[in-house]
């Protein structure tokens, strides 16, 4: 491999960028308190949206329950998958339904 000139000057320009990066380097080890505290609310986040997506689409009140076969959704709980014929996500047609457990 010959190195072209103009990669010469790309990496002079990077160790010349690179005392700068060390100043922000500094910077971060300052906000890593923050970094966790951001963490700690990306977690919260989530499982606020896994409350969301684990909730039935049908009554909104019960936990998912009953997966749907053949199309494998989880969407409705073991009450409103009694009264379901269709899928409510995709309108398929329930065959046979699974009813899942949370440990
Ligand atoms: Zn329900
Ligand atoms: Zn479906």
């Amino acid at each position: 491999m010959t190195i072209a000139p103009t990669w010469i000057s790309h990496c002079e320009a990077s160790t010349t960028s690179g005392t700068g990066s060390r100043e922000t380097e500094n910077q971060m080890s300052d906000s890593t308190t923050e970094q966790q505290q951001s963490a700690v609310k990306i977690l919260e986040r989530e499982q606020f949206y896994l409350k969301q997506i684990f909730n039935c689409r049908v009554c909104c009140k019960n936990t998912v329950k009953d997966l749907f076969l053949p199309c494998g959704e989880l969407v409705a709980c073991s009450d409103c998958s009694k009264l379901l014929t269709h899928c409510p996500s995709c309108n398929k047609k329930i065959l046979a339904t699974v009813t899942t457990y949370f440990s």
